[in-house]
C-alpha cells in the first residue's frame, strides 16, 4: 500500500482505543475530584507562542516545530506563520491571558487531554503525534501548591497499581539568583569547553543549565562536578523548596532530589520536577513539570505564579501494559443475540434496537441464516456475558434461552418481559 500514516504518527484502533477510553476516563475523574476543570486550545497557535514561551534555544523551538503557512490576507498579503502544538502550557498561557482568568479572585485548575506534534526521530516511546494530559495551577505561588501538583500525578500512576517510578525534584531557582549561578556554572564549565559535546558547546553561552540535562557520556562526567543550583538558592526560593519537600513529606509521597532536573523548556522557575519509570526504556520519563512564575512576562504580560505538568500518554500506556495493569480496560457487551431463522432474526433485531436505546449493550450481526455453531463462535469472541439464543420452536413457544457464557447455565425467559429481564441482567458501569 503506497499510502500510509505520518512516520512517527499513528492509528489506534480496537481493543487498543477501548483501553485509553478506559485510562483517560479514570485520570479525567481523579483530576475533577481534584478541583480541575478541562480546558482544550486549538492545535494551531502563532509561532510566537512557542518560541517566546518555550525560548528559542531549545530543541522544541529550534528543531522539533512542524510550521505551516496560513493564507495570505487578502489586504495585506502578509500570511502567519503558525505552529501544531509541540506543547500546552505556552498555549493554556496564551488561553489564560487572552480569556483574562489570571485575574479571577481565586486559582485557576485547568487540565488538558491533547494530541502533541513534535520533529522528532521516531522509536519506542518517543513519537510525531503523542498525546499528553496536563494540568495547570494558575495564581497560586505558595508550595502548597507545587505540592498538590506532585501528589497529583503521583495519585493519577497509583490509581491504577503503577508503583514502579520515581518521583524527581529539583529547584532551577528564581530570576533573582540564576544569573548568579550560570555565571557560577561558566566559570566551572569554561577549562572543560573543549570535552563537551558540539550540542553542549552551543548551550554553554544561552542555556548553561541545560547541560547538566546532557546524555552524552562524557559531558556527564563533567556535569557530576558540576556546581549546584539548590547550593546556590536564594532566601526565598530556598524556603519555597523546602516547603514543597516537606509537604511531600507529610503526604507520604516519596521522592528523590536530583540536581540534573532542569527540563528541556526555559520557563521553568524554582520547582522542577520527573517522574521517571525503569519499565519504559530509554525514554524513561512518564511525565513532567513545574513551575512557571516567569511564563506570562515572555509574552510581555504581568507576571502570574503558576505551576503544573505534563504526562505522556503513550508511556503510561506502555508502563501499564508491561505490567499487565490494563485488563480491565477493554468493554464487553451485556448480551449476544443468536437468531436461528428468519421469524427470530426479525424479532431480536428488533429487541437489539430497542435495548440499546435503553443502555444496555448488544451485540447483533446482520447475517442472516447462520448455523448454532458459527453463532456460538461469534458469542465467544464478542466477550458478552450473555447469549440470548432464540429458535423458530421457542418464539412459538413465547420464550428465550439465555446462557450465562462464564458458567455455562442456560435459563428460560418468557419474551412477554424480556426486556425488563434483560435489562435487570445488563451491567450498569456508573
Ligand atoms: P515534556 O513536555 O517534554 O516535558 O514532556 C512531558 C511528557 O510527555 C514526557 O514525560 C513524556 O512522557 C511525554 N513525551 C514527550 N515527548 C514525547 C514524544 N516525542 N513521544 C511520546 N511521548 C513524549
Amino acid at each position: 500500500l503506497e499510502i500510509k500514516a505520518v512516520r512517527g504518527m499513528h492509528d489506534l484502533l480496537g481493543d487498543e482505543a477501548a483501553k485509553w477510553q478506559y485510562v483517560e476516563a479514570r485520570i479525567r475523574s481523579i483530576l475533577e475530584t481534584f478541583g480541575y476543570s478541562e480546558i482544550r486550545t486549538p492545535v494551531l497557535e502563532s509561532a510566537e507562542v512557542f518560541t517566546q514561551a518555550v525560548g528559542d534555544n531549545t530543541d522544541i523551538v529550534e528543531k522539533q516545530m512542524y510550521t505551516v503557512q496560513d493564507r495570505s490576507h487578502p489586504e495585506s498579503g502578509k500570511s502567519e506563520t503558525l505552529v501544531l502544538r509541540p506543547e500546552a502550557t505556552s498555549s493554556v498561557v496564551r488561553a489564560v491571558l487572552e480569556h483574562q482568568l489570571h485575574r479571577a479572585p481565586h486559582p485557576q485548575r485547568l487540565y488538558y487531554v491533547l494530541p502533541m506534534f513534535r520533529y522528532e526521530r521516531p522509536q519506542k516511546g518517543r513519537l510525531r503525534q503523542f498525546h499528553q494530559i496536563g494540568a495547570e495551577l494558575i495564581q497560586d505561588p505558595s508550595p502548597e501548591a507545587d505540592a498538590e501538583m506532585i501528589v497529583l500525578l503521583d495519585t493519577i500512576f497509583r490509581t491504577f497499581g503503577l508503583k514502579d517510578f520515581e518521583i524527581r525534584i529539583n529547584s532551577v531557582g528564581s530570576e533573582a539568583c540564576r544569573p548568579q549561578y550560570k555565571e557560577a556554572l561558566k566559570a566551572y564549565l569554561h577549562p572543560h569547553l573543549e570535552a563537551l559535546c558540539e550540542q553542549c558547546k552551543k548551550r554553554y553561552e544561552r542555556a548553561p543549565m541545560r547541560i547538566l540535562d546532557c546524555k552524552v557520556e562524557s559531558c556527564k562526567v563533567i556535569a557530576e562536578k558540576a556546581p549546584r543550583m539548590v547550593d546556590h538558592l536564594d532566601a526565598e526560593s530556598k524556603a519555597h523548596f523546602e516547603g514543597v519537600k516537606s509537604r511531600l513529606r507529610e503526604a507520604r509521597v516519596a521522592f528523590v532530589e536530583d540536581t540534573s532536573i532542569v527540563r528541556g523548556l526555559d520557563y521553568y522557575s524554582r520547582t522542577a520536577f520527573e517522574f521517571t519509570s525503569s519499565l519504559l526504556g530509554a525514554q524513561s520519563a512518564l511525565g513532567g513539570g513545574g513551575r512557571y512564575d516567569e511564563l506570562a512576562s515572555r509574552f510581555g504580560a504581568p507576571a502570574f505564579p503558576a505551576v503544573g505538568w505534563a504526562l505522556g500518554f503513550e508511556r503510561l500506556i506502555m508502563a501499564l501494559q508491561a505490567k499487565d495493569l490494563l485488563s480491565g480496560g477493554v468493554k464487553k457487551p451485556d448480551f449476544y443475540f443468536a437468531p436461528l431463522g428468519e421469524k427470530a432474526f426479525e424479532a431480536l433485531y428488533a429487541l437489539s434496537i430497542q435495548m440499546k436505546r435503553q443502555g444496555v449493550s448488544v451485540e447483533f450481526s446482520y447475517e442472516r441464516d447462520k448455523k448454532l455453531k458459527w453463532l456460538m463462535k461469534q458469542a465467544d469472541r464478542s466477550g458478552a456475558r450473555f447469549t440470548l439464543l432464540l429458535g423458530e420452536d421457542e418464539l412459538a413457544a413465547g420464550s428465550a434461552a439465555l446462557k450465562n457464557m462464564s458458567t455455562g447455565e442456560q435459563e428460560k425467559l418468557s419474551l412477554a418481559d424480556i426486556e425488563a429481564e434483560l435489562k435487570r441482567r445488563a451491567c450498569h458501569e456508573a
